[in-house]
């Protein structure tokens, strides 16, 4: 395993971890899930990451079971977790200082730790002040419950808004953003953010990056039955992802990026991964599995990105056509 400073500051991640969205709690038992953070566990991954909404709290109390029962060294692990949704309360949603406060304690308990690493804010609430969020992950972090804080799917101006209040007031900035990116969703990483890898020494903390599957090439020939596209609750995820014209281009592009890795000899998962590791500003690249045999494979990854050679990059450019042009500059100008 390789480790990656996460954005500007000292802590490392490994280049590769591990998260429980939809598995955990959902679609694996307490072994399967055992199998699946022992294998990433054993392969030195360091992260591990949760959410509050993740099976209505149950991946999170799987995950610290886990943790008690392989008996890991908790100083050895980097743990996060994400608040935004937890229930149907009017409080139980959003980044008000009385959820991420109350949100944080619930978590840490479901996860049998005296604090996480990494916390999160799911999504942006624009109800709520964003100097109220800021004040309340300072707290967070003041109390001991966590050691950094970030954001998802937040955009570069909400980060850059949330970093000046913080500075402007004394408290803790947000260091990371967990945003999606893989092949077919890049725009974000590579462009909206790019002035804030310097300007903040934003750390990211990507998902998704085989696009729930897809980028396997095993959607190719329809939907196989034990795969995340054919369960019931999953039904929006295969229409935004298979359903439209789209979803046809997407796989077709997919047949052609398997040619690519059969051309250099590796399989397409370790295309897909290769290829998020390639980028620079991406701090680790989250995976998620459903057997520890896929696990086994996706950590086979990070012996692969230097197969991406120059030659091979136009390839899969050429391909994907979706390059964003240039940096998107979302500063407000002078004049
Ligand atoms: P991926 O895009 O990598 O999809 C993972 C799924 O793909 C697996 O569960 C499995 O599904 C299938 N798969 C994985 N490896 C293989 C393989 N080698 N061969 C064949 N199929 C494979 O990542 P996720 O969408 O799971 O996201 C990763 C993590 O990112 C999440 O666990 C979560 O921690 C985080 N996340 C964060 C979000 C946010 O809003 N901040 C949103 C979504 C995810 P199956 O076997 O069932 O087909």
């Amino acid at each position: 395993m390789k480790y990656r400073y996460l954005g500007r500051s000292g802590l490392k991640v490994s280049a590769l971890s591990f998260g429980s969205w939809v598995t955990f709690g959902d679609q694996v038992d307490q072994q399967v899930a055992y199998d699946c953070m022992t294998e990433a566990y054993d392969a030195g991954v360091n992260f591990f990451d949760n959410a509050e909404a993740y099976a209505g709290g149950e991946s999170e109390i799987m995950m610290g079971n886990i943790i008690k029962k392989a008996g890991w060294k908790r100083s050895d692990l980097v743990l996060s977790t994400k608040l935004f949704w937890s229930g149907d309360g009017p409080n139980d949603t959003g980044l008000s200082y009385k959820h991420i406060i109350e949100g944080a304690d619930a978590a840490l308990k479901r996860m049998k730790t005296d604090y996480v690493d990494l916390i999160f804010c799911h999504r942006p609430d624009i109800h709520t002040p964003i100097e109220e969020t800021v004040r309340a992950m300072d707290q967070v972090i003041r109390s001991g419950k966590a050691f950094y804080w970030g954001t998802s799917e937040w955009s570069a101006v909400q980060i850059q808004k949330a970093y000046q209040v913080a500075r402007e007031y004394g408290l803790r900035p947000p260091l990371m953003d967990q945003p999606q990116y893989n092949m077919f969703h890049r725009d974000k990483v590579e462009s909206e953010f790019q002035p804030l890898y310097d300007d903040i020494g934003l750390g990211t903390t990507i998902w998704s990056p085989l696009a729930s599957g897809l980028l396997t090439g095993k959607y190719n020939d329809g939907i196989p039955e034990d795969s995340r596209l054919s369960m019931d609750q999953y039904e929006w995820l295969k229409e935004s992802l298979l359903d439209s014209e789209e979803g046809k281009e997407r796989l077709r592009k997919v047949g052609e990026l398997a040619d690519v890795a059969d051309e250099i000899g590796i399989s397409m998962p370790h295309l897909a991964l290769a290829w998020c590791l390639k980028n620079e500003n991406v701090s680790t690249v989250i995976t998620g599995a459903s057997k520890p045999e896929q696990v086994q494979e996706n950590m086979k990854a990070i012996d692969k990105v230097n197969l991406l050679t120059d030659d091979v990059i136009e390839k899969i450019e050429s391909i994907l056509d979706n390059k964003p042009d240039k940096p998107q500059d979302f500063r407000p100008s002078d004049d």
